[in-house]
């Protein structure tokens, strides 16, 4: 008997592939007996993993360059003191050796124990100590992890299974090609797991609940990314009809591929640009290939894969160049360090709260080093290569960052011989404190994205990456709408917008954009095609009704119908998928 489960579908596709069990999640550590034999072996392990987490935390003492800088050192300095408590070690040490456990759990039980001591005293300064516990009990059990982690080897068509997946161990583990699903307990449409699956083109089901506990490694699974659906352990009558149903996505795909050529443009002629978001450089062949016009954001963020040490001026400059090789785009656009919520953070500043922390242009401004290395590089590839680059802050909440953002570009500017021309700068709307600015924000820079993830997530009031809350931050949502509607009337007349957030790549949602008036669409490139054949079978007119229709909706599901009902007939097959 074959065995299905559901999903929330994330990434379209459909493939068939061997399972890889891997365990990402921070808190999870299993306990395991160990043979007595094994005792020295995972002492030494132990051993090891604290002297590369030493030596990771001096490499970061080298590297802080911002204004917190002595805060920064004093709290680095009492995680290395921790490492080398001879007293704790030994404790560590003994568990290993008496109880006869591995050593993560024995690290976690001890550490746990210190942390909950430290919670009844008083002092405000020892308390604040508590985090820096678990921080290094999870740095040490990264470490741990990481000396066995050294041994996967991912294989062909490899179907990821995981109860979490972090952006960075997605990009890590599926940017060679060779996985072909992904599958996970926990994670929402939005999350930046998702928009790195979708952007790599990898069928990838999320929300699965238990999944990572009902597969077996090795297990052969078909996974429907298009219908969020599993199956396992199938029988020859279902392996026929899954062949067949694998045939027709594929030939739904060749058959949406050919719109790739055509241009944005709606019946009666009004031109919007389709435009590719990219998280990897590399991704701007696949990205003309499907029929982009340009790159409308460039996340640089995952280049910074290695929070601790961050690329070198000439690191960034070759990557960003890099973005010009074979001369496919005229213009793309750099959005600067987008670091915190759901991606990287900075291990020097771990916050309760990073979606509403030090987080995009509020990092950038708080380390001015890192910003103008990354600006500096930017603008040096501008300069080389004399093409325009569009430069774009992520987080933007206030005019006085904003302010402070463009000095520091013109401040590095001046250092290079440049057409002004060539650079613009642009700010993503994704609170809705810059949706209420809107009007003062588009009279200092030269153009507007609306980041719709994070824009619903603030909104909302809801996390992006937490799969509950799926149904909850719909994009469909009647206040979503309302904020497109602030933004519609208030931008000053002219103003050039870009949408960039997931919501670009839903054709229902593609009316609204039109009515809208903005000139452009940037989204992951798969999506590209079928964007573009249902543009030119809309008018601005039935745009316009049906965004005035949608906003007197009050439910999701009812918004959603209503849009469907305009699209459905306008794409092959998408009315039944
Ligand atoms: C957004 O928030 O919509 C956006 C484009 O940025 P990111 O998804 O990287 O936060
Ligand atoms: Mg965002």
């Amino acid at each position: 008997m074959s065995i299905e489960r559901t999903g929330i579908a994330i990434s379209p596709g459909f493939s068939v592939g061997n399972a890889l069990l891997i365990n990402q999640a921070k808190t999870v550590v299993e306990r395991r007996k160990i043979k007595s034999s094994e005792i020295v072996k995972e002492v030494n392990k132990f051993q090891s993993a604290v002297e590369v987490s030493k030596n990771e935390i001096r490499r970061m003492k080298l590297n802080i360059d911002n204004e917190y800088k002595i805060e920064h050192i004093e709290i680095l300095d009492f995680n290395i003191l921790i490492l080398e408590d001879e007293i704790l070690a030994t404790e560590i040490i003994e568990l290993i050796t008496k109880k006869q456990i591995n050593a993560e759990w024995a690290l976690n039980e001890v550490l746990t124990n210190k942390s909950k001591e430290f919670a009844f005293v008083k002092d405000l300064y020892m308390q604040e100590r508590l985090a820096d516990f678990y921080y290094i009990a999870e740095r040490i059990t990264k470490n741990l992890r990481g000396l066995n982690q050294n041994f996967i080897q991912i294989k062909n068509n490899t179907i990821l299974v995981a109860h979490d997946l972090s952006p960075i161990d997605a990009l890590k583990y599926c940017k060679n090609g060779k996985v072909n699903g992904i599958l996970t307990d926990l994670g929402g449409t939005t999350s930046h797991t998702a928009i790195i699956a979708r952007s790599l083109g990898i069928p990838t089901i999320m929300s699965m609940i238990d999944i990572s506990t009902l597969i077996k490694p090795g297990q052969k699974i078909y996974v429907d990314g298009y219908k969020g659906k599993v199956k396992w352990k199938v029988n020859k009558v279902e392996k026929d009809e899954l062949d067949i149903l694998k045939k027709d996505y594929l030939s739904f795909q060749k058959d949406l591929f050919k719109f790739s050529k055509l241009s944005g443009e709606t019946k009666d002629k009004k031109t919007i640009s389709i435009k590719a978001n990219i998280e990897i450089s590399s991704e701007v062949r696949m990205a003309s290939k499907y029929g982009a016009e340009g790159i409308g954001m460039y996340r640089t963020e995952f280049l910074f894969t290695n929070n601790e040490i961050f690329p070198s001026l000439d690191e960034q400059f070759n990557d960003y160049a890099s973005l010009f090789d074979e001369n496919l785009f005229d213009e793309v656009t750099i959005r600067t360090l987008d670091i915190g919520g759901d991606k990287i953070q900075d291990y020097t500043h771990l916050e309760n709260n990073p979606a509403l922390g030090l987080r995009g242009i509020r990092y950038s401004l708080a380390n001015p080093a890192t910003f103008k290395t990354q600006l500096n590089a930017i603008l040096k590839v501008v300069e080389k290569k004399n093409k325009k680059i569009r430069i774009l802050l992520p987080m933007i909440s206030n005019l006085i960052e904003l302010d402070k953002s463009i000095k520091t570009i013109k401040e590095v500017q001046d250092s290079y011989d440049i057409d002004p021309n060539l650079i613009s700068i642009g700010v993503v709307i994704e609170t809705p404190s810059a949706v209420l600015l809107i009007k003062e924000i588009c009279d200092s820079v030269d153009f507007v994205s609306i980041g719709t993830n994070d824009l619903i997530q603030y909104t909302i009031a809801a996390d992006r990456t937490n799969e509950t809350l799926e149904d909850i931050i719909s994009h469909y949502q009647p206040s979503v709408l309302r904020m497109l509607k602030l933004i519609k009337e208030n931008v000053p007349k002219g103003t050039y917008i870009s949408i960039c957030g997931e919501m670009a790549n839903d054709v229902n949602c593609l009316p609204l954009f039109v009515a809208m008036g903005v000139r452009e669409l940037s989204m992951n490139y798969y999506s590209i095609p079928k964007i573009k054949k249902v543009i030119h079978d809309l008018s601005l007119k039935d745009c316009e009704n049906i965004f005035n229709q949608c906003l007197e909706l009050s439910t999701p599901k009812d918004i959603k119908d209503e849009l469907y009902n305009l699209i459905k007939n306008k794409l092959p097959i998408y009315g039944s998928l």
